[in-house]
């Protein structure tokens, strides 16, 4: 047990370091490669447990409270990592019938990039060795349909527009068809800008794409 935790020390020193010089934003970051799954593999794996869940077949729940009695607090394995709205109706583990540990999840209003995302996204890659990446949309998203009409809102909120906007532009008003726009466009942000997950890509195989919820039926499709 004390040669895990030092070893769980030592790296968290490490990735301190790393971070502190500035390394893990340039070139030749050691990925950990805690996952050995493959790119394509883990997409399947998620597309299997949406399978499940619509099938109401969800093995998570027993599986989590396994996973809590055995105390695995040291060490985070996920296999892959979703980028996803805020948004309440979409519960990503239960979507992907997916328990702790398992996947890496990102969320904000309209699962869109902002810089604090995508620094999270790359501890996923180059840190956990993640190999996929799904950015998930989802039907009837309040912050993309507000960013269609380009309404008037209270607050912060309008912040989002400028990330939704240049993604969303040939949707023409249609909702539907502007939620797999932003994805898509996210996805592509995430592979064009990201130094280290473009490196991955290229290097490691891993893969960045997006796909939507449905809300009513709650299948998650993939735009590839
Ligand atoms: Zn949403």
């Amino acid at each position: 047990m004390h040669g895990m935790i030092a070893q769980e020390w030592s790296r968290r020193q490490f990735v301190t370091r790393l971070a502190t010089a500035g390394v893990l934003a340039g070139a030749g970051i050691p990925a950990f490669a805690q996952s050995t799954m493959s790119g394509d593999a883990a997409i399947k794996e998620l597309m299997a447990g949406n399978e499940r869940y619509l099938a109401g077949q969800i093995s998570s729940f027993p599986e989590d409270l396994k996973i809590l009695k055995e105390k695995t607090v040291l060490k985070q394995e996920p296999f892959a990592a979703v980028l996803s709205c805020a948004d309440s109706r979409v519960p990503v583990e239960i979507v992907f019938d997916q328990s702790i540990g398992h996947i890496f999840v990102a969320r904000v209003a309209g699962n869109l990039v902002t810089p604090e995302i995508m620094a999270s996204l790359e501890y996923g890659v180059a840190v956990l060795g993640i190999k996929a990446i799904l950015v998930m949309g989802h039907s009837n998203c309040g912050a993309i349909s507000a960013a269609v009409a380009a309404k008037e809102v209270p607050g912060q909120i309008s912040v989002l527009y400028q990330h939704l906007i240049p993604g969303i532009k040939g949707a023409k008003g249609d909702v539907a068809l502007a939620v797999k726009m932003n994805a898509a466009y996210q996805a592509q942000v995430l592979r064009e800008s990201s130094t280290v997950i473009a490196k991955a890509i290229k290097n490691d195989g891993v893969r960045v794409t997006s796909g939507s919820y449905d809300l009513g039926t709650g299948r998650v499709t993939l735009a590839d």
